[in-house]
C-alpha cells in the first residue's frame, strides 16, 4: 500500500521518462540551476539582447537605478540574476 501514499512530484515524472534521470544530477553544482532547463547563457547573441532589453526596461522604470549588471556563473555561464546599483540619495 505505501507506494500509493507516495506524493507525486517532478522528480517521478522525470524518471518515469527517463528511469536513468537522477534526483541529484538536475542542478547544476556551481550555481544550483537546472540543468534540464534552458536558461540564458554568457555569449549567446539572442539572450544578451534579452538581457540589454530587459536592464533598459529596468532603467527606464526605475530612476534611481544608476545601473545593472548581469551577473553570470563563472563555471558554466549560465545566468543567475540582475544587480542594481540603486542611487539611495534620488528622490522620486
Ligand atoms: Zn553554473
Amino acid at each position: 500500500m505505501a507506494k500509493y501514499n507516495k506524493p507525486l512530484d517532478r522528480t517521478y515524472f522525470e524518471k518515469k521518462k527517463n528511469p536513468k534521470y537522477n534526483d541529484d544530477d538536475k542542478v547544476t553544482k556551481c550555481c544550483g540551476q537546472s540543468k534540464y532547463q534552458d536558461g540564458m547563457k554568457k555569449g549567446n547573441k539572442e539572450d544578451w539582447k534579452l538581457i540589454e532589453d530587459k536592464i533598459e526596461q529596468i532603467l527606464h522604470d526605475y530612476p534611481n537605478t544608476i545601473s545593472v549588471t548581469p551577473i553570470f556563473c563563472d563555471e558554466c555561464g549560465r545566468f543567475k540574476e540582475y544587480k542594481s546599483a540603486i542611487d539611495l540619495e534620488k528622490k522620486w
